[in-house]
Parts: C-alpha cells; sequence; structure tokens
C-alpha cells in the first residue's frame, strides 16, 4: 500500500476539479477545509475531514459529527494532527474516541502520532509513540479503515524532513505497536518522496504545504504509484 494524503489545513486549497483531471487514476486522498468537502466530493476526489467529533449530534460548537459529514459523501477523517494537539487541547483520549466513532461507523481513519524536537532531544520518542499508539490500539484494535501517520512534530511546515533511517526506525517501532499501515508527514516534497517512500516500513505520506498545489501533490501521488508497481 502507498496511500498519499493532502491535508489542506485552514487554506482553501486548489480548485477541486483541476486537481481531480490533474490526478487521473492516481490514488489519492484531500483533507480540505469543512466549507470545500463538498466540492471536492463533487469533483470525484477521495475526500477526508480534518477532523470528526464522536457523538452524533450535540452541544459541541466548531465541531463536526460523523452522520454529517456521511451525508456530504466524505469518506474519512483525520484525527489527532499535532496541530489539533498542540493548538485545540486535543489528548489522547479524545483522538481515540474520535477514531473509535468514525471506524464504527464506516469511515476511514487516518490517526496522527508524532513527537516533538525537545522529545526526541531528550529521547522520550519511543515512550510519546508508545502512548499515543496505545491509545488509539486499546480504542480501536486492529481495523481494515485505521491508517496511522507517524508525523514528528519538528518536521511538519519547517521543511525539515526526518531522514529515510529515522522515518524507517519510527515506523518499525509503531508497527510494533500496531499492525497498521503507516503514512510518514513532515515536509514531504516531490524531491524527497521517493526516498522516504521506498523506505520499507513507509506506507505513504500525509502532506501539508506540497498539497496545495496541483503539480507538487501529483508529483507524489505519482511517485508512490511507481513504488508500489
Ligand atoms: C501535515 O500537515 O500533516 C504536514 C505534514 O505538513 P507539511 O507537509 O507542510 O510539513
Amino acid at each position: 500500500m502507498s496511500m498519499v494524503a493532502g491535508n489542506w489545513k485552514m487554506f482553501e486549497g486548489p480548485d477541486p476539479q483541476a486537481l481531480r483531471t490533474a490526478l487521473g487514476d492516481l490514488e489519492h486522498v484531500v483533507a480540505p477545509p469543512y466549507t470545500r468537502l463538498a466540492a471536492c466530493v463533487d469533483a470525484g476526489l477521495t475526500t477526508y475531514a480534518q477532523s470528526v467529533h464522536w457523538e452524533p449530534e450535540g452541544a459541541f460548537t466548531g465541531e463536526i459529527s460523523v452522520p454529517m459529514l456521511q451525508a456530504l459523501g466524505v469518506h474519512g477523517a483525520i484525527v489527532g494532527h499535532s496541530e489539533r494537539r498542540q493548538y485545540f487541547g486535543e489528548t489522547d483520549t479524545t483522538v481515540a474516541r474520535r477514531a473509535r466513532a468514525a471506524l464504527d461507523a464506516g469511515l476511514n481513519v487516518i490517526a496522527c502520532v508524532g513527537e516533538t524536537w525537545e522529545e526526541r532531544e531528550s529521547n522520550d520518542t519511543e515512550t510519546v509513540l508508545r502512548i499515543q499508539v496505545e491509545a488509539i490500539r486499546d480504542a480501536c484494535g486492529e481495523h481494515e479503515r485505521l491508517v496511522l501517520a507517524y508525523e514528528p512534530v519538528w518536521a511538519i511546515g519547517t521543511g525539515k524532513t526526518a531522514t529515510p533511517q529515522t522515518a524507517e526506525a519510527s515506523h518499525a517501532f509503531v508497527k510494533s505497536l500496531l499492525d497498521a499501515p503507516v503514512l510518514y508527514g513532515g515536509s514531504v516534497k516531490p524531491e524527497n518522496a521517493e526516498e522516504l517512500l521506498s523506505q520499507p516500513s513507509v506506507d505513504g505520506a500525509l502532506v501539508g504545504g506540497a498539497s496545495l498545489d496541483i503539480e507538487s501533490f501529483v508529483a507524489i501521488c505519482r511517485t508512490a504509484a511507481s513504488i508500489r508497481s
């Protein structure tokens, strides 16, 4: 498996129809902001939300539920992105609840884990990954629609990329805790996609910045497809 998912974050992102045309038959996932979900679904893109709540409805201002996403034809959701954890108080418990509810209702899930630079420097990477992955594992178990993303926080949006060896070691560790495909995320670009995606334990990429540009995103999807075949 080699999945490439584009996280558009809080950016409008590219024109969905133009992206669809440029992708052709290439496998892909896009996670646009909520206001663009319908346009992406309508354009025929494989579309995920950037988060999802665990309750079907209720007094949860600012949240969106699984049935609401399914009514739009959305295929899945990212949960636990480090920007949610860092800026919006997302915890291992809430990440696990989001993942569980989405899987139970039939959505696909990309659940994100990853250490900060301070944690890596103090040799706590494995401890942090273990806590994060075990929370997801305890809530969801192994699940055919569950994919993990290893995203070292220090590599997200910074231009710093984990070396292929660092990524491979972390992916292998994550897989030893939960048997699931693991995407790599952190400044993936067309120039570094091949060396990262060809690592044996790297099953794809979660791409932020480079997914906003049609040419770059398509190039990464093409690289993934060529490694897969
Ligand atoms: C992300 O948003 O998940 C991400 C990895 O961002 P970037 O590719 O910009 O580092």
